[in-house]
C-alpha cells in the first residue's frame, strides 16, 4: 500500500457555511473539525485520510479559508473581486497548488450566488480538475431541482447532503473517478476498508460488474453526432458519419473494449422531429430507436448544443421518463 504522503489530494473550497467541514467529517468518519453555524469563523487547514471501500484512498484537505471578510469583497464589486482573490491566494493556495482535484462546495437551498460565479472563475483559471459539490441537498427528490442552476458553471456534479449522509458514496465514486490512479491497493470484496455503510457489496465493485458487456446506447435527432461519437469511442471511422440528416438509418451493434471491459454501443437511426415521422419508413426508424433505449442499460441523450434544446429532445427526454431509462443527456 503507498504512503499518505504520495495520496491524491482533494481540496474542500467554497463560501463559509455552505458545509465544508460537515462534509470532511463525513467522509474522514471523526469529529475532528468543528462545525458553527457562524458564518466566517476561519479554521486552520485540516487533512484526513479518505478510504472509501473498493476504490484508492485520497488525502481530503479543508482549507476553511475563505472568510466572512472575502465574501464582504465579492459583494463590494470588482476591487472587492481581486480583494477575494487575495484572499483566496492567501490562505488556500498551498492546498490549490499541491491538489489533484478540487471539491467546489455550494449550497444548494441557497442556490448560486456571485461568490459561487468568482469562486468557479477562479479555479476555472487553476487548470485543475474541479467537481461541483452541489451540499443541503437532503433527499433525492430535490437533487434536480436545487441543482439545475450550478450546472451552468460547467463542472461535473454531485449533489448531496453532508448533514444527512445523502449520496456520500456518490460522491466518493465520483472523486475516485476524477483522480489519477494510485498504486494504492483496492481492498478485495468483502475486506473493510472503514466505509460509510456495511452493507455487502461495494458500489466500486459492483460498478465495475456491472460494466462488462454494459449496452449502451446513443438516441438524438438526426445529425446530433451519435455516429462521430461512437466512432470517437472506437477510435475508427467505423460508421459513415454525414452531414445529411439521417444517413444512419438502422441501429448498429458495435463492440467496444477499454481498459478490459467491454461494452456494446449501440448507434441509433436519428430520431425525427414528429411533423415529419409520417412515412412508414421513418415511423419504423423512430420504433427502433426508442425501443433500443429499452434493452439499453445506459442511455446517452445527445443533443446538438449549436441548436439548443428543441421540442423533439424534449419530447425525447418525456419518453426516456416515462420508460425510466437509466440515461445521460450530452
Ligand atoms: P463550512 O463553513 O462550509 O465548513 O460549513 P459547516 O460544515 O460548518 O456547516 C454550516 C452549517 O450548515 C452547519 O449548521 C451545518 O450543520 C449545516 N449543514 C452542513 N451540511 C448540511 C446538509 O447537508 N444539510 C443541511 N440541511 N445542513 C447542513
Amino acid at each position: 500500500m503507498s504512503s499518505e504522503a504520495s495520496l491524491p489530494k482533494v481540496v474542500l473550497l467554497g463560501r463559509p457555511n455552505v458545509g465544508k467541514s460537515t462534509l470532511f467529517n463525513r467522509l474522514i468518519r471523526s469529529n475532528r473539525a468543528i462545525t458553527h453555524d457562524m458564518p466566517g469563523v476561519t479554521r486552520d487547514r485540516m487533512e484526513g485520510v479518505v478510504r472509501p471501500r473498493g476504490e484508492g484512498a485520497f488525502t481530503l484537505v479543508d482549507t476553511g479559508g475563505i472568510t466572512l471578510d472575502s465574501h464582504c469583497a465579492v459583494a463590494e464589486g470588482p476591487r472587492g473581486i481581486r480583494g477575494f482573490e487575495a484572499e483566496i491566494l492567501r490562505q488556500a493556495e498551498e492546498a490549490l497548488q499541491e491538489a489533484d482535484l478540487l471539491c467546489m462546495v455550494v449550497d444548494g437551498r441557497d442556490g448560486l450566488l456571485p461568490f459561487d460565479e468568482h469562486l468557479a472563475a477562479y479555479l476555472r483559471r487553476s487548470s485543475k480538475p474541479v467537481l461541483l459539490v452541489v451540499n443541503k441537498v437532503d433527499g433525492a427528490e430535490k437533487e434536480d431541482l436545487l441543482s439545475a442552476e450550478f450546472h451552468g458553471l460547467g463542472f461535473p456534479l454531485i449533489a448531496c447532503s453532508a448533514e444527512h449522509g445523502f449520496n456520500l458514496r456518490g460522491l466518493e465514486e465520483e472523486i475516485c473517478g476524477l483522480l489519477p490512479e494510485t498504486e494504492e491497493e483496492v481492498p478485495e470484496e468483502g475486506e473493510d476498508a472503514g466505509s460509510l455503510e456495511d452493507d455487502g457489496e461495494t458500489p466500486g465493485v459492483r460498478r465495475r460488474r456491472a460494466a462488462e458487456n454494459l449496452r449502451l446506447c446513443l438516441l438524438g435527432r438526426p445529425n446530433a453526432g451519435k455516429s462521430s461519437l461512437a466512432n470517437a469511442f472506437l477510435g475508427k471511422e467505423r460508421m459513415i458519419v454525414s452531414g445529411e440528416a439521417g444517413t444512419t438509418r438502422d441501429s448498429v451493434d458495435l463492440s467496444l473494449e477499454r481498459k478490459g471491459r467491454r461494452y456494446t454501443l449501440v448507434d441509433t437511426a436519428g430520431v425525427r422531429r414528429r411533423a415529419r415521422v409520417t412515412d412508414a419508413v421513418e415511423r419504423f426508424s423512430v420504433n427502433s430507436s426508442i425501443k433500443s433505449t429499452t434493452k439499453a442499460d445506459v442511455t446517452f441523450l445527445l443533443l446538438d448544443a449549436s441548436e439548443g434544446l428543441t421540442a423533439q429532445d424534449k419530447r425525447l427526454v418525456e419518453l426516456l421518463d416515462e420508460r425510466k431509462t437509466p440515461s445521460l443527456s450530452r
